[in-house]
């Protein structure tokens, strides 16, 4: 059996044959899947898939740093232990408190509070850290709150991230998806507890194929991150040309990291399931 952790099958372009792609996904022996929103809106199309698909797919709920809205300072708002306007401070916790809602109306079907953290891949993004940061934070402490693991999202702001985690009163459980970093982050995550899963990006990074073997298996979860970060075969072209990755496809990440770890497919299956149930309570 094989679990994505993470794969946003509220995407548009899933909506015209998602049966199929429930039903392919059995074929290969995806029998789980955590739905992941960005922002209230997937995070509720989330939930409603969840209750549609009882057993297979479960929602989690957050808002992506990527969705922070480019608000600038106001001169004279500036608020000077965040460094974040009064206005955007108000904005985001209007979103919090109907993410809190939305968590509150369906608890027995949220998994997780995600997908959250930081990023600082471009200009834009890295204007809005702050804000970012702020949001993270916020809900980080929903999930303490709510007992529930985090899953998070960081590119190019390690740093950030770890600064905002270091500095809650608990540190929530939860998984780093598509790592994207060298040994030295891989420690930091791991030193706090948390899980780490690879995506398409296993599939062409050397760098990461080297750093694979050395993540403890009891901390290794599967996901495709789907309908985006395709495999890619080993001349380095995506496998399959429609370009929309999807969860059947977790099973072609697996063989990859069974091969680089030396292990069998099914060892690899059985033990990233047995991780995700513990990590999310399933
Ligand atoms: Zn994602």
């Amino acid at each position: 059996m094989l679990f994505d952790c993470h794969a946003h099958v509220w995407w548009d372009s899933f909506s015209e044959d998602f049966d199929a792609v429930l039903e392919r996904a059995k074929m290969a022996g995806v029998e789980k899947i955590i739905a992941p929103g960005t922002d209230l809106e997937t995070s509720r199309r989330a939930v409603v898939l969840a209750k549609k698909h009882p057993k297979t797919i479960y929602a989690a709920a957050g808002i992506h740093p990527e969705e922070i809205p480019s608000l600038q300072d106001s001169p004279g708002l500036a608020d000077a232990r965040l460094n974040i306007s009064a206005s955007s401070r108000d904005l985001l916790s209007r979103r919090i408190l109907e993410l809190r809602q939305l968590i509150t109306n369906n608890r027995e079907h949220i998994v997780a509070v995600g997908e959250i953290g930081t990023d600082k891949n471009n200009e834009q993004l890295k204007n809005s850290i702050k804000e970012q940061m702020h949001l993270f934070r916020e809900q980080c402490l929903l999930a303490l709150e709510y007992d529930l693991p985090i899953i998070v999202h960081t590119r190019e702001s390690l740093p950030e991230t770890l600064e905002v985690l270091d500095t809650l009163p608990a540190m929530p459980p939860g998984q780093f998806h598509c790592f994207s970093y060298d040994e030295a982050g891989l420690s930091e995550i791991l030193g706090r507890g948390f899980y780490v899963s690879f995506c398409g990006n296993i599939s062409w990074s050397k760098r990461l194929q080297s750093i694979l073997p050395t993540v403890p298996v009891e901390r290794l979860l599967l996901e495709t991150d789907s309908p985006l970060m395709m495999p890619r075969d080993k001349k380095g072209d995506p496998i399959d040309l429609s370009l929309r990755n999807e969860p059947a496809n977790v099973r072609i990440l697996a063989q990859i990291i069974a091969d680089l770890r030396g292990v069998s497919l099914q060892d690899i299956g059985a033990i990233t399931t047995e991780n995700a149930q513990r990590l999310f309570h399933i």
